[in-house]
Protein backbone atom coordinates (compact mmCIF):
# COMPACT_ATOMS: atom_id res chain seq x y z
CA UNK A 1 0.00 0.00 0.00
CA UNK A 2 1.76 3.00 -1.23
CA UNK A 3 0.93 6.79 0.82
CA UNK A 4 0.03 9.22 -1.56
CA UNK A 5 0.47 13.26 -1.07
CA UNK A 6 -1.63 14.48 -3.89
CA UNK A 7 -0.86 18.11 -4.46
CA UNK A 8 -3.41 19.86 -6.90
CA UNK A 9 -6.05 17.42 -6.19
CA UNK A 10 -8.92 19.32 -7.40
CA UNK A 11 -7.14 20.08 -11.12
CA UNK A 12 -7.17 18.09 -14.15
CA UNK A 13 -4.11 15.66 -13.46
CA UNK A 14 -5.24 15.67 -9.96
CA UNK A 15 -8.39 14.55 -10.42
CA UNK A 16 -7.28 11.83 -13.07
CA UNK A 17 -4.75 10.62 -10.00
CA UNK A 18 -8.32 10.02 -7.85
CA UNK A 19 -9.63 8.10 -10.62
CA UNK A 20 -6.69 5.75 -10.29
CA UNK A 21 -6.94 5.58 -6.83
CA UNK A 22 -10.15 4.51 -6.87
CA UNK A 23 -9.54 1.75 -9.46
CA UNK A 24 -6.90 0.57 -7.20
CA UNK A 25 -7.84 0.73 -3.31
CA UNK A 26 -5.43 -2.18 -2.09
CA UNK A 27 -2.17 -0.11 -3.75
CA UNK A 28 -2.93 3.53 -2.86
CA UNK A 29 -3.87 5.79 -0.34
CA UNK A 30 -4.36 9.14 0.05
CA UNK A 31 -2.93 10.84 2.65
CA UNK A 32 -2.43 14.46 2.29
CA UNK A 33 -4.75 16.49 -0.23
CA UNK A 34 -3.50 20.07 -1.14
CA UNK A 35 -5.11 22.78 -3.65
CA UNK A 36 -5.67 26.17 -4.21
CA UNK A 37 -8.93 27.79 -3.31
CA UNK A 38 -11.74 25.59 -4.55
CA UNK A 39 -12.36 24.82 -0.96
CA UNK A 40 -15.94 22.88 -1.35
CA UNK A 41 -14.43 20.68 -3.81
CA UNK A 42 -11.21 19.48 -1.34
CA UNK A 43 -14.04 19.49 1.19
CA UNK A 44 -15.51 16.70 -1.21
CA UNK A 45 -12.23 14.78 -1.82
CA UNK A 46 -11.37 15.00 2.05
CA UNK A 47 -14.98 13.42 3.15
CA UNK A 48 -14.54 11.28 0.59
CA UNK A 49 -10.74 9.40 0.98
CA UNK A 50 -9.75 10.82 4.54
CA UNK A 51 -6.60 11.56 4.60
CA UNK A 52 -4.49 13.04 7.62
CA UNK A 53 -3.67 16.36 6.17
CA UNK A 54 -5.75 18.97 4.18
CA UNK A 55 -4.16 22.34 3.04
CA UNK A 56 -5.30 25.18 0.88
CA UNK A 57 -2.96 27.47 -0.62
CA UNK A 58 -5.60 30.49 -0.45
CA UNK A 59 -5.33 31.64 3.27
CA UNK A 60 -8.65 33.25 3.08
CA UNK A 61 -10.41 30.17 2.58
CA UNK A 62 -9.22 29.00 5.66
CA UNK A 63 -11.96 28.65 8.28
CA UNK A 64 -14.27 26.98 5.74
CA UNK A 65 -12.17 24.53 5.60
CA UNK A 66 -11.80 24.47 9.22
CA UNK A 67 -15.41 24.18 9.69
CA UNK A 68 -15.93 21.94 6.61
CA UNK A 69 -13.37 19.14 8.67
CA UNK A 70 -15.46 19.57 11.88
CA UNK A 71 -15.32 16.55 13.68
CA UNK A 72 -13.09 14.48 11.23
CA UNK A 73 -10.00 14.57 13.13
CA UNK A 74 -8.33 15.41 9.99
CA UNK A 75 -5.57 17.98 10.57
CA UNK A 76 -5.39 21.06 8.21
CA UNK A 77 -4.07 23.90 7.50
CA UNK A 78 -3.97 27.58 5.09
CA UNK A 79 -0.90 29.37 3.27
CA UNK A 80 1.74 28.96 0.91
CA UNK A 81 4.28 28.85 3.85
CA UNK A 82 2.09 25.89 5.47
CA UNK A 83 1.82 24.00 2.51
CA UNK A 84 5.84 23.91 2.12
CA UNK A 85 6.29 22.90 5.81
CA UNK A 86 3.21 19.59 5.67
CA UNK A 87 4.79 18.47 2.35
CA UNK A 88 7.99 18.54 3.93
CA UNK A 89 7.20 16.82 7.37
CA UNK A 90 4.11 14.49 5.37
CA UNK A 91 5.26 10.96 5.71
CA UNK A 92 3.79 9.95 2.46
CA UNK A 93 5.84 7.52 0.04
CA UNK A 94 5.02 9.46 -2.98
CA UNK A 95 4.32 13.35 -3.34
CA UNK A 96 2.25 13.42 -6.43
CA UNK A 97 2.67 17.34 -7.43
CA UNK A 98 0.23 18.77 -9.74
CA UNK A 99 0.30 21.99 -8.99
CA UNK A 100 -0.04 24.58 -11.36
CA UNK A 101 2.90 26.86 -12.72
CA UNK A 102 5.70 28.31 -10.45
CA UNK A 103 3.72 27.88 -7.28
CA UNK A 104 4.52 24.25 -7.35
CA UNK A 105 8.36 24.73 -6.83
CA UNK A 106 8.39 25.52 -3.11
CA UNK A 107 6.66 22.19 -3.01
CA UNK A 108 9.07 19.58 -5.13
CA UNK A 109 11.98 21.87 -3.47
CA UNK A 110 10.65 20.58 0.02
CA UNK A 111 10.29 16.73 -1.24
CA UNK A 112 13.28 16.42 -2.44
CA UNK A 113 14.93 17.69 0.86
CA UNK A 114 12.89 15.37 2.31
CA UNK A 115 13.98 12.53 0.27
CA UNK A 116 10.71 11.26 -1.36
CA UNK A 117 10.00 9.87 -4.40
CA UNK A 118 8.35 13.08 -5.86
CA UNK A 119 5.90 11.98 -9.11
CA UNK A 120 6.27 15.37 -11.23
CA UNK A 121 3.46 16.49 -13.35
CA UNK A 122 4.50 20.67 -12.37
CA UNK A 123 6.96 20.44 -14.83
CA UNK A 124 7.50 24.41 -14.56
CA UNK A 125 9.61 23.26 -11.26
CA UNK A 126 11.93 21.41 -13.29
CA UNK A 127 12.32 24.41 -16.11
CA UNK A 128 12.93 26.55 -13.25
CA UNK A 129 15.37 25.08 -10.60
CA UNK A 130 16.43 21.78 -12.68
CA UNK A 131 20.03 21.99 -11.43
CA UNK A 132 19.05 22.62 -7.87
CA UNK A 133 16.26 19.71 -7.65
CA UNK A 134 18.74 17.83 -9.29
CA UNK A 135 21.26 18.23 -6.60
CA UNK A 136 18.91 17.69 -3.78
CA UNK A 137 17.59 14.90 -5.04
CA UNK A 138 20.98 13.62 -5.13
CA UNK A 139 22.08 14.31 -1.41
CA UNK A 140 18.51 12.98 0.19
CA UNK A 141 18.22 10.42 -2.18
CA UNK A 142 14.72 11.42 -3.54
CA UNK A 143 13.84 10.35 -7.06
CA UNK A 144 11.90 12.18 -9.66
CA UNK A 145 9.15 10.15 -11.20
CA UNK A 146 7.74 11.68 -14.11
CA UNK A 147 4.12 12.21 -15.53
CA UNK A 148 4.23 14.41 -17.88
CA UNK A 149 3.11 11.82 -20.94
CA UNK A 150 6.31 12.37 -22.91
CA UNK A 151 8.71 12.23 -20.52
CA UNK A 152 6.74 9.19 -19.20
CA UNK A 153 7.34 7.90 -22.79
CA UNK A 154 10.98 8.57 -22.46
CA UNK A 155 11.43 6.86 -19.28
CA UNK A 156 9.78 3.78 -20.63
CA UNK A 157 11.62 3.47 -23.95
CA UNK A 158 15.05 4.07 -21.64
CA UNK A 159 13.55 1.14 -19.23
CA UNK A 160 16.66 -1.47 -19.44
CA UNK A 161 19.09 0.20 -21.56
CA UNK A 162 22.14 1.96 -20.94
CA UNK A 163 22.91 5.84 -20.81
CA UNK A 164 25.90 5.19 -23.14
CA UNK A 165 23.55 4.02 -25.83
CA UNK A 166 21.11 6.47 -26.32
CA UNK A 167 22.01 8.76 -29.49
CA UNK A 168 18.83 11.26 -29.05
CA UNK A 169 15.08 12.03 -27.26
CA UNK A 170 12.72 12.82 -29.84
CA UNK A 171 9.70 14.54 -27.61
CA UNK A 172 6.65 14.67 -29.77
CA UNK A 173 3.87 17.30 -29.72
CA UNK A 174 0.61 17.76 -31.71
CA UNK A 175 1.17 21.07 -32.55
CA UNK A 176 -1.85 22.32 -30.58
CA UNK A 177 -5.19 24.11 -32.41
CA UNK A 178 -2.88 26.54 -34.34
CA UNK A 179 -0.88 23.65 -36.46
CA UNK A 180 -2.64 24.73 -39.73
CA UNK A 181 -3.90 28.38 -38.63
CA UNK A 182 -2.74 31.41 -41.47
CA UNK A 183 -0.45 32.68 -38.90
CA UNK A 184 -1.34 36.74 -40.23
CA UNK A 185 -4.70 35.78 -38.03
CA UNK A 186 -2.67 35.27 -34.92
CA UNK A 187 -3.20 38.39 -33.94
CA UNK A 188 -7.05 37.65 -33.70
CA UNK A 189 -6.80 34.46 -31.80
CA UNK A 190 -9.20 34.89 -28.60
CA UNK A 191 -8.74 32.39 -25.20
CA UNK A 192 -11.65 30.26 -25.97
CA UNK A 193 -9.82 29.42 -29.24
CA UNK A 194 -6.93 28.61 -27.36
CA UNK A 195 -8.39 27.25 -24.78
CA UNK A 196 -9.86 24.01 -27.44
CA UNK A 197 -7.31 21.90 -27.71
CA UNK A 198 -7.63 18.97 -30.55
CA UNK A 199 -6.54 15.69 -28.47
CA UNK A 200 -6.20 16.87 -24.40
CA UNK A 201 -8.66 18.01 -22.24
CA UNK A 202 -6.47 19.75 -19.47
CA UNK A 203 -6.18 22.89 -17.09
CA UNK A 204 -6.22 25.95 -18.73
CA UNK A 205 -2.25 27.02 -17.95
CA UNK A 206 -1.04 24.15 -19.82
CA UNK A 207 -3.93 24.26 -22.60
CA UNK A 208 -2.39 27.72 -23.43
CA UNK A 209 1.25 26.65 -23.41
CA UNK A 210 0.12 23.95 -26.20
CA UNK A 211 -1.33 26.38 -28.53
CA UNK A 212 1.88 28.36 -27.83
CA UNK A 213 3.99 25.63 -27.94
CA UNK A 214 5.78 27.00 -25.19
CA UNK A 215 4.36 23.19 -23.57
CA UNK A 216 6.87 21.94 -25.61
CA UNK A 217 9.91 24.27 -24.92
CA UNK A 218 8.89 23.76 -21.26
CA UNK A 219 9.12 19.92 -22.01
CA UNK A 220 12.36 20.37 -23.51
CA UNK A 221 14.36 22.08 -20.89
CA UNK A 222 12.11 19.52 -18.34
CA UNK A 223 13.58 16.14 -20.53
CA UNK A 224 17.60 18.13 -20.10
CA UNK A 225 16.96 17.69 -16.34
CA UNK A 226 15.28 14.48 -16.04
CA UNK A 227 17.43 12.33 -18.28
CA UNK A 228 20.73 14.53 -17.69
CA UNK A 229 20.97 14.94 -21.81
CA UNK A 230 21.97 17.75 -23.65
CA UNK A 231 19.60 20.27 -25.69
CA UNK A 232 21.13 19.32 -29.23
CA UNK A 233 20.44 15.56 -28.59
CA UNK A 234 17.13 16.08 -27.67
CA UNK A 235 14.68 16.68 -31.44
CA UNK A 236 10.97 18.10 -31.58
CA UNK A 237 8.58 16.72 -33.85
CA UNK A 238 4.97 17.45 -34.99
CA UNK A 239 2.86 14.06 -34.35
CA UNK A 240 -1.01 15.67 -34.79
CA UNK A 241 -2.64 12.35 -33.55
CA UNK A 242 -0.84 12.47 -29.93
CA UNK A 243 -0.74 8.43 -30.05
CA UNK A 244 3.39 8.28 -30.36
CA UNK A 245 3.96 9.96 -26.82
CA UNK A 246 7.48 10.09 -27.29
CA UNK A 247 10.22 8.04 -28.86
CA UNK A 248 14.04 7.57 -28.15
CA UNK A 249 17.16 6.48 -30.31
CA UNK A 250 19.57 4.00 -30.09
CA UNK A 251 23.34 4.14 -31.28
CA UNK A 252 22.85 1.52 -33.49
CA UNK A 253 19.76 3.09 -35.16
CA UNK A 254 17.44 1.65 -33.45
CA UNK A 255 14.26 4.04 -32.02
CA UNK A 256 11.63 3.04 -29.70
CA UNK A 257 8.92 4.46 -29.18
CA UNK A 258 6.14 4.43 -26.76
CA UNK A 259 2.17 4.20 -27.98
CA UNK A 260 -1.38 4.78 -26.39
CA UNK A 261 -4.48 6.53 -26.29
CA UNK A 262 -3.77 10.32 -25.26
CA UNK A 263 -5.39 9.60 -21.75
CA UNK A 264 -3.26 11.37 -18.83
CA UNK A 265 -4.31 8.07 -16.44
CA UNK A 266 -1.50 5.81 -18.23
CA UNK A 267 1.46 7.91 -17.85
CA UNK A 268 0.05 8.62 -14.07
CA UNK A 269 -0.71 5.41 -13.10
CA UNK A 270 3.01 4.32 -14.40
CA UNK A 271 4.71 7.00 -12.30
CA UNK A 272 2.46 5.17 -9.22
CA UNK A 273 2.97 2.11 -9.91
CA UNK A 274 6.76 2.10 -11.17
CA UNK A 275 8.84 -0.12 -11.12
CA UNK A 276 5.54 -2.66 -11.75
CA UNK A 277 2.50 -1.43 -14.56
CA UNK A 278 -1.16 -2.02 -13.15
CA UNK A 279 -4.06 -3.29 -14.77
CA UNK A 280 -6.35 -0.75 -16.45
CA UNK A 281 -10.00 -0.90 -18.04
CA UNK A 282 -9.70 2.45 -19.50
CA UNK A 283 -10.01 2.18 -23.84
CA UNK A 284 -7.79 0.56 -25.70
CA UNK A 285 -5.45 1.72 -28.79
CA UNK A 286 -6.85 0.59 -31.75
CA UNK A 287 -4.13 1.50 -34.65
CA UNK A 288 -5.93 -0.08 -36.99
CA UNK A 289 -8.88 2.72 -36.73
CA UNK A 290 -6.42 5.17 -36.30
CA UNK A 291 -5.05 4.17 -39.63
CA UNK A 292 -2.91 6.69 -40.11
CA UNK A 293 -0.14 8.88 -38.21
CA UNK A 294 1.68 12.05 -39.47
CA UNK A 295 4.77 13.58 -38.59
CA UNK A 296 6.62 17.39 -39.77
CA UNK A 297 8.92 19.39 -38.55
CA UNK A 298 7.67 21.64 -36.11
CA UNK A 299 7.78 25.72 -37.78
CA UNK A 300 10.17 27.55 -36.02
CA UNK A 301 8.20 31.07 -37.80
CA UNK A 302 5.22 30.14 -36.81
CA UNK A 303 5.87 28.85 -33.56
CA UNK A 304 8.79 31.28 -32.28
CA UNK A 305 8.28 29.86 -28.35
CA UNK A 306 10.64 26.59 -29.87
CA UNK A 307 13.28 28.73 -30.60
CA UNK A 308 12.66 31.17 -27.69
CA UNK A 309 13.02 28.07 -24.89
CA UNK A 310 16.08 26.33 -26.56
CA UNK A 311 17.43 29.44 -26.53
CA UNK A 312 16.92 29.61 -22.66
CA UNK A 313 18.53 26.56 -21.98
CA UNK A 314 21.42 26.91 -23.60
CA UNK A 315 22.57 30.40 -22.11
CA UNK A 316 21.44 28.43 -18.89
CA UNK A 317 21.77 30.08 -15.39
CA UNK A 318 18.38 31.44 -14.66
CA UNK A 319 17.25 32.23 -18.11
CA UNK A 320 14.72 29.23 -18.81
CA UNK A 321 13.24 29.93 -14.72
CA UNK A 322 12.76 33.47 -16.28
CA UNK A 323 11.68 31.90 -19.52
CA UNK A 324 9.05 30.39 -17.48
CA UNK A 325 8.02 32.96 -15.26
CA UNK A 326 7.21 35.71 -17.74
CA UNK A 327 4.97 32.75 -19.90
CA UNK A 328 3.06 32.22 -16.97
CA UNK A 329 2.47 35.53 -16.24
CA UNK A 330 1.76 36.14 -20.14
CA UNK A 331 -0.58 33.20 -20.32
CA UNK A 332 -2.71 35.16 -17.36
CA UNK A 333 -2.51 38.35 -19.20
CA UNK A 334 -3.64 36.64 -22.58
CA UNK A 335 -6.57 34.74 -21.08
CA UNK A 336 -7.73 38.03 -19.10
CA UNK A 337 -7.52 39.53 -22.88
CA UNK A 338 -4.79 42.18 -22.21
CA UNK A 339 -2.78 41.04 -24.77
CA UNK A 340 -3.04 39.05 -28.03
CA UNK A 341 -1.80 35.60 -28.51
CA UNK A 342 1.14 36.70 -30.57
CA UNK A 343 2.69 38.72 -27.07
CA UNK A 344 3.04 35.89 -25.21
CA UNK A 345 6.08 35.13 -26.69
CA UNK A 346 7.33 38.52 -27.86
CA UNK A 347 7.00 39.17 -24.06
CA UNK A 348 8.77 36.05 -22.88
CA UNK A 349 11.63 37.38 -25.24
CA UNK A 350 11.82 40.55 -23.68
CA UNK A 351 11.77 39.49 -20.18
CA UNK A 352 14.76 37.25 -21.32
CA UNK A 353 16.88 40.03 -22.99
CA UNK A 354 16.53 41.97 -19.96
CA UNK A 355 17.32 39.35 -17.30
CA UNK A 356 20.82 39.45 -15.52
CA UNK A 357 21.85 36.08 -14.99
CA UNK A 358 22.04 34.70 -11.60
CA UNK A 359 23.19 31.32 -9.91
CA UNK A 360 20.56 28.63 -10.78
CA UNK A 361 21.36 26.54 -8.07
CA UNK A 362 20.54 29.13 -5.22
CA UNK A 363 17.03 28.11 -4.10
CA UNK A 364 16.76 31.67 -3.01
CA UNK A 365 17.61 32.71 -6.13
CA UNK A 366 15.20 30.67 -7.65
CA UNK A 367 11.89 31.15 -5.25
CA UNK A 368 13.04 35.26 -5.41
CA UNK A 369 12.32 35.09 -8.96
CA UNK A 370 9.40 33.14 -8.75
CA UNK A 371 8.28 35.68 -6.39
CA UNK A 372 8.54 38.50 -9.31
CA UNK A 373 5.15 36.91 -10.55
P1 LIG B 1 -5.28 22.59 -13.36
O1 LIG B 1 -5.35 24.05 -13.54
O2 LIG B 1 -6.38 21.73 -13.85
O3 LIG B 1 -5.07 22.26 -11.80
C1 LIG B 1 -4.12 22.92 -11.05
C2 LIG B 1 -4.16 22.46 -9.60
O4 LIG B 1 -3.17 23.22 -8.89
C3 LIG B 1 -5.49 22.74 -8.90
O5 LIG B 1 -5.79 21.68 -8.02
C4 LIG B 1 -5.22 24.00 -8.09
O6 LIG B 1 -5.99 24.07 -6.91
C5 LIG B 1 -3.75 23.80 -7.73
N1 LIG B 1 -3.05 25.06 -7.47
C6 LIG B 1 -2.99 26.16 -8.26
N2 LIG B 1 -2.28 27.11 -7.64
C7 LIG B 1 -1.88 26.61 -6.45
C8 LIG B 1 -1.15 27.13 -5.36
N3 LIG B 1 -0.66 28.37 -5.38
N4 LIG B 1 -0.92 26.33 -4.30
C9 LIG B 1 -1.44 25.08 -4.26
N5 LIG B 1 -2.16 24.53 -5.25
C10 LIG B 1 -2.37 25.30 -6.33
O7 LIG B 1 -3.88 22.13 -14.01
P2 LIG B 1 -3.49 20.71 -14.63
O8 LIG B 1 -3.84 20.68 -16.06
O9 LIG B 1 -3.95 19.62 -13.74
O10 LIG B 1 -1.90 20.80 -14.59
C11 LIG B 1 -1.18 20.66 -13.39
C12 LIG B 1 0.31 20.51 -13.73
O11 LIG B 1 0.49 19.32 -14.48
C13 LIG B 1 0.87 21.65 -14.61
O12 LIG B 1 2.19 21.89 -14.22
C14 LIG B 1 0.82 21.07 -16.00
O13 LIG B 1 1.81 21.63 -16.84
C15 LIG B 1 1.12 19.62 -15.72
N6 LIG B 1 0.60 18.70 -16.75
C16 LIG B 1 -0.74 18.63 -16.97
C17 LIG B 1 -1.23 17.77 -17.94
C18 LIG B 1 -2.72 17.63 -18.18
O14 LIG B 1 -3.12 16.81 -18.99
N7 LIG B 1 -3.57 18.37 -17.51
C19 LIG B 1 -0.35 17.00 -18.71
C20 LIG B 1 1.01 17.10 -18.45
C21 LIG B 1 1.47 17.94 -17.47
MG1 LIG C 1 3.31 16.78 -22.01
Amino acid sequence: MKKIALLGSTGSIGTNTLQIVDAHPEEFRVTFLAANSRVERLLEQAHKYRPGMVVIADESKYTLLRDGLKGTGISYAAGAKALEAAVRDHEADIVLNAIVGSAGLPATIAAAEAGRDIALSNKESLVMAGELINRLCEKNAARILPVDSEHSAIWQCLAGEAPKDVEKLILTGSGGPFLRRDPESFDSITPEEALRHPNWSMGKKITVDSATLFNKGLELIEARHLFHIEAERIAILIHPESIIHSMVQFRDGSVKAQLGVPDMKIPIQYALGYPGRLPSNWPRLDLAKTAKLHFEEPDIRRFPALRISREALEAGMTYPAVLNIANEKAVYRFLNREIGFPEIAKEVEKALEAHRPLDPCSRENILALAEML
